[in-house]
């Protein structure tokens, strides 16, 4: 009995995951475009935009608490060096595992700055030094959110992305085991629930899976080609035979979007086999990023992007830092 029940919850799990026709807008650090990533204020604005899901990436304080924010350096997207300037590494990188979470929310967050040049990496977004953002914990965001889903009643979903776990474990932190219990509480548990665990590590994902028990969805995020990849065998997930391998742990599949569509001009532009390989497999197709200020080289518009990878590629949901965007063209072209 219990097995039937299994079989059933699970087709409908895969159902749920991959809804044809209907594919979802993952709001990439929130509304990334618009705020500082991984703000909170920048969650709220994807919340309104009607995003499905709202990324967190996932990394630990000194004292084991989960924050949201991309890099495991802090440098980049906050003020740490003129706070604590004697904190750095010998690398000299500031990493959030060596400040505690009291020490990191007196850090002021910004819009993400080329380490090189100080200047923001995408100049036309908000002003870099204007108004005040903090880092957020992963449970201040999940309450956010959870708040946000009552009273718009409408739900987001959730996507951590668990960074560098290998790093993390070799540091001494086991962030999975710490983030795992989290998503529990907060009521994450099964592939009924709105939430997907993401991350780029295959051991990791399989270690979520098995030792650490989690039966929500899953998807291993790629590089943008085989070639791409670190060379600890990672190319295979890229071919019909280890999508069928990686299914049996994995719901979704996460790349580059030149996995997705090649070529460098329009003209020029090609649709993989990537996403028909992984629906063989019965694999979710998420990849990752959709930018109107950073378009791939072969879309000349954010219309023309998402018409080839909805249309021609056949993509279950995307990464974007522009949320409003794709909502709006799903809208218009039937798809939600
Ligand atoms: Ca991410």
């Amino acid at each position: 009995m219990k097995t039937i029940l299994t079989a059933v919850l699970y087709s409908l799990a895969l159902t749920i995951a991959a809804q044809p026709g209907k594919p979802v807008v993952i709001a990439h650090r929130g509304a990334s475009g618009y705020l500082p990533e991984h703000t909170l204020e920048a969650k709220v604005l994807a919340h309104a935009m009607g995003a499905d899901f709202l990324e967190q990436d996932v990394v630990l304080t000194k004292d084991d608490v989960p924050i949201v924010m991309h890099d495991i350096q802090l440098e980049t997207i906050s003020d740490v060096a003129r706070r604590f300037p004697d904190r750095q590494r010998t690398n000299g990188h500031y990493y959030a595992l060596d400040f505690t979470v009291a020490e990191i929310k007196q850090l002021h967050a910004n819009e993400r700055i080329n380490p090189k040049t100080g200047k923001a990496v995408y100049p036309n977004r908000f002003p870099l030094g204007q108004s005040s953002f903090q880092i957020p914990t992963l449970e201040e965001e999940l309450q956010l959110i959870q708040g946000l889903n009552k009273t718009s009643r409408r739900v987001a979903g959730i996507y951590p992305e668990i960074k560098q776990p290998a790093w993390h474990r070799k540091q001494g932190h086991d962030i999975s085991r710490i983030v795992l219990p989290i998503l529990r509480r907060y009521g994450y548990v099964s592939k009924q629930d709105p939430c997907w665990i993401q991350c780029f590590e295959m051991d990791e994902v399989k270690r979520i899976r098995t030792e650490l028990g989690w039966e929500g969805r899953l998807l291993l995020l790629l590089p943008g080609s085989p070639k791409k990849t670190d060379g600890s065998g990672g190319e295979k997930w890229f071919t019909p035979a280890g999508m069928e391998e990686l299914a049996k742990v994995a719901d979704g599949v996460g790349p580059e979007l030149s996995a997705i569509v090649s070529g460098n001009s329009k003209a020029g532009r090609k649709v993989t086999d990537f996403v028909r390989n992984a629906h063989g497999a019965k694999l979710t197709v998420h990849p990752y990023t959709l930018r109107s200020d950073d378009l791939p080289k072969w879309a000349d518009s954010m219309d023309d992007a998402l018409e080839v990878l909805f249309v021609e590629a056949g993509l279950d949901g995307l990464f974007t830092d522009f949320s409003d965007v794709a909502v709006q063209w799903l809208g218009s072209h039937g798809k939600r």
